[in-house]
């Protein structure tokens, strides 16, 4: 539940079901009777994957098989009697921290989202960048590099193949292969190797974590050139898991974003998300608000 100032009034979060549209339908209306204040007028909803905004459907969610062509909007509605919209999530996320978040007054964003995988979304000109179809700001499938590493969408050289964490955790694993003494294994201890162990080994020093994460915030940093000819963003606001350990990455990346711009590009400041997890429920909450009639 969240206020016309983009403030969280009351939260509850449960994972997704993975028993298709009409279970996850479920789990919506009761969390929202769980959060609802008087006066609630409208849900916003994120959605990890393509959608079609006007027709209210989703067209495709990755990570979860059954929801081709699902009229969540209409079955939200239904549910819960409240007007619903839905929005990329990533692209709520940048809405969020472009209203209440880092992005507050600045009229040319780049949210980015660095986590699992690599999402996008852009404020220019003080406008949500949508495109046709809403797909405009998808970064993280754009292609940097020739190595052979095979991105979730199953092609190779996407930005996400070789910088999201998952592509840090992997890395860390193969090189371990060869340097096993490293803090990296003994912090990780039974558990599978991610990125959050290579932020920890790097914290605490470890010389193979610290040549990782070089390499990872200048993948990073080669990516937001990109973005930044592409966007001219004058703020890029980072979220997702690795926005936790941006204090690692910060200088290498800069210094590549600066290394990758042409002459005369201004590298944009480089900020972490100040609303972390919650960009996208403020996001998504503030633009079902404004879609009401008389907002
Ligand atoms: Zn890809």
């Amino acid at each position: 539940m969240v206020d016309a100032e983009g403030g969280i009034v009351a939260m509850r979060r449960v994972a997704t079901s993975g028993d298709g549209p009409e279970a996850v339908v479920a789990q919506i209306g009761a969390l929202v009777a769980a959060v609802r204040r008087p006066g609630a007028a409208a849900i916003g909803i994120g959605v990890p994957g393509a959608i079609d905004a006007a027709a209210g459907l989703v067209l495709n969610i990755p990570a979860l098989p059954g929801w081709g062509g699902f009229p969540l909007v209409e079955q939200v509605g239904r549910s819960t009697g409240l007007s619903a919209l839905i929005e990329n999530d990533a692209k709520a996320a940048a809405l969020g921290e472009f209203r209440a978040g880092a992005g507050r007054g600045v009229q040319n964003v780049a949210y980015v989202t660095i986590g699992t995988g690599i999402g996008g979304g852009m404020i220019v000109d003080g406008r949500l960048l949508r495109g046709a179809g809403g797909l405009a700001g998808e970064v993280g499938h754009t292609h940097v590099t020739d190595s052979p590493e095979i991105c979730a969408c199953g092609r190779t050289g996407c930005w996400q193949a070789v910088a999201s964490g998952t592509a840090l955790g992997r890395d860390a694993r193969n090189a371990l292969g060869t340097r096993p003494d490293s803090e990296i294994a003994r912090v990780a201890g039974d558990a599978p190797v991610t990125a959050v162990h290579v932020a920890a080994a790097g914290r605490l020093g470890d010389p193979l974590a610290r040549e990782l994460l070089r390499r990872f915030a200048q993948l990073i940093g080669m990516g937001l050139a990109n973005v930044q000819h592409c966007y001219s963003p004058e703020l890029i606001v980072l979220g997702g898991g690795v926005s936790m350990f941006l204090d690692l990455l910060q200088a290498d990346i800069e210094a590549a974003l600066r290394a990758g711009l042409l002459p005369g590009f201004r590298p944009a400041r480089i900020v972490p998300a100040a609303l972390g997890d919650d960009s996208g429920i403020v996001g998504a909450a503030m633009l079902a608000r404004e879609a009401l009639p008389n907002a």
